[in-house]
């Protein structure tokens, strides 16, 4: 077991590992790890990637069952870690079982120990990493306990579905403040004035 690190308030924060899952590309992982490390305080760690269970298999869809592979996840983490599962197949999920199950980027509790994440619908028009990075804090957040959030250009924006990546910065003010809490580094935003004559 990997132990964190001590929080910006004293508090221990977990590790956080990143699980792949087989065939999610090298380049991406890398860029995740990179970015986790920039961002946060506590370890970071990548673990070998796994097979996707085939008890996750959607063969109707040819998809992935995120409720499934969460589950899966969520019986490797140990005290003190959080982890995010790394897939580069489609994901779906169906909150009523009589419904047809819907195509998803990614899936969390709230809180939680365990998150997913798939670059396909994130990747559906073109390659962008800084996309799948703002998936990816949006599910932590959850994990971390936050919800939803109105702010249009925070990372906890309620998507209703849609893809509204390209209008989120960053995660709003309150949201911040809770993030780096739990260990997060986003920077405070400091007002400033600059004026030349
Ligand atoms: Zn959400
Ligand atoms: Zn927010």
């Amino acid at each position: 077991m990997v132990c964190g690190n001590e929080g910006t308030d004293g508090a221990e924060t977990n590790a956080c590992v990143i699980q792949p899952f087989e065939g999610f590309p090298e380049s991406d992982i890398q860029y995740l790890e990179r970015r986790l490390k920039e961002d946060y305080t506590g370890a970071v760690e990548v673990r070998k990637a796994i097979p996707l269970p085939k008890s996750a298999f959607y063969p109707p869809r040819s998809r992935y069952r995120a409720d499934t592979l969460l589950a899966f996840l969520k019986r490797r983490v140990a005290d003190g870690e959080r982890l995010i599962g790394l897939a580069h197949r489609d994901m779906s999920y169906a909150q009523d079982s009589m419904k047809p199950d819907f195509g998803i980027m990614g899936m969390s509790t709230m809180p939680s120990k365990a998150c997913i994440i798939s670059s396909r619908r994130v990747y559906k028009n073109g390659v962008k990493q800084d996309h799948l990075y703002k998936v990816e804090l949006h599910k932590l957040g959850h994990v971390r306990g936050l919800r939803h959030c109105a702010e249009k250009t925070c990372y906890l924006r309620d998507a209703n579905g849609g893809n509204t990546l390209h209008e989120e910065t960053g995660f709003c003010a309150p949201c911040k403040k809770s993030m780096n809490v739990a260990g997060w580094r986003f920077p405070q935003v400091v007002s400033f004035t600059d004026l030349r004559y």
